[in-house]
């Protein structure tokens, strides 16, 4: 039987550019997708399997079908402002229902996972950028949900020998060059497809939410990674894994970052548009600066990004977000 790998929430934004990428890189993947979030048409690679992460009995199945060598879970809710306003339903997703898909990869004998984690885990930040000794410090449930799983990993490894990599991602963004898949959330909160919105019409403007913040212009500072980097990491972090059969962590950005103005300002350049920029408070869990070292995934993994510019990012995006609603996914 040939060897596969279980992607849960592969249908989702990041989940089905890491599913690309591994199926042109010669792996042959099979997605495990609620349907909650993610869209069927994005599923364009390997077997689909809609259902619930949680649900014993149908994983039971796919570990019997299929050959798997490795999990990698990128279904978890992310909305860092719903986090704070339903920590019930994030808890629940995030946390519950990941404990619950690694029991079972525990009772079919499933070894190797990789986990999407944030850099939500270190709050605040204490300096910058942020490498993986940043003491964790989450502000928003959304961050708690990924910490806790990141210790639930570390006592499986304990106990069960389960090995895992963390990726924690900064803000993914982009799209696939070839625009067949790319960022579509319902509803959308992210920053650049709002923005994409605007400058295209879809929305008569965008909010900044706060423009008091500590940085150089009031408005919160990030680091923009492109999704197709991210895969690279997943497949890198796959082949460390499996070499190494053990566990580790790393953090995922450009070690750049932009502020919302300064976004807003990149996005309209590349598309040439005007967007009408309203000025509002800020959004709650939302910390000032967020920018991350990545020195040990480039020694490690010898990861290497290869969307570094800001323009090039939001080019790939524009790209496919013209006329996402066209598409089928
Ligand atoms: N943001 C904003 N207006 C929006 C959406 C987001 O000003 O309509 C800001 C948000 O406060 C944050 C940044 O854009 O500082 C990136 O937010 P996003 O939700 O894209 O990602 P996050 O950093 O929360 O993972």
């Amino acid at each position: 039987m040939e060897t596969r790998i279980l992607i849960v929430g592969g249908a989702g934004y990041i989940g089905s550019h890491v599913n690309k990428y591994l199926n042109d890189h010669g792996y042959k993947t099979v997605i495990l997708d609620d349907l909650s979030y993610g869209h069927e048409a994005s599923v364009q690679w390997g077997d689909f399997v809609q259902g619930d992460m949680a649900d014993g009995q149908l994983l039971d199945k796919i570990f019997t079908k299929y050959k798997i060598i490795a999990v990698f879970h990128l279904s978890a809710f992310i909305a860092v402002g719903e986090s704070v306003q339903k920590p019930g339903m994030y808890y629940s997703n995030n946390v519950a229902k990941t404990v619950s898909l690694l029991e079972a990869m525990v009772r079919n004998k499933v070894d190797n996972f990789v986990f999407s984690s944030t850099c939500a885990i270190m709050g605040d930040p204490e300096y910058l950028p942020i490498d993986e000794k940043h003491p964790r410090n989450p502000i928003n449930p959304y961050g708690w949900s990924k910490f806790m799983v990141e210790q639930i990993l570390k006592d499986f490894k304990k106990a069960h020998n389960l090995n895992s990599v963390v990726l924690r991602y900064f803000n993914a963004s982009g799209a696939d060059p070839s625009a067949t898949i790319g960022e579509k959330h319902h509803p959308e909160t992210h920053l650049i497809p709002l923005v994409l919105d605007a400058a295209i019409g879809r929305r008569e403007s965008i909010s900044v939410f706060g423009t008091d913040y500590d940085t150089p212009d009031g408005t919160c500072v990030r680091d923009y990674i492109h999704v197709n980097d991210l895969a690279q990491a997943h497949l890198l972090s796959l082949e460390w894994m499996l070499k190494n059969q053990a566990c580790n962590d790393f953090n995922l950005g450009n070690g750049t970052g932009f502020s919302v103005k300064e976004l807003i300002e990149v996005v309209k350049s590349v598309t040439n548009k005007d967007v009408t920029v309203v000025e509002s408070g800020r959004r709650d869990g939302d910390a000032g600066t967020l920018i991350g070292a990545s020195n040990k995934a480039h020694e490690v993994l010898g990861w290497k990004p290869k969307f570094d510019s800001l323009e090039v990012i939001i080019k790939t995006a524009w790209d496919w977000h013209q006329d996402m609603s066209f598409k089928s996914s």
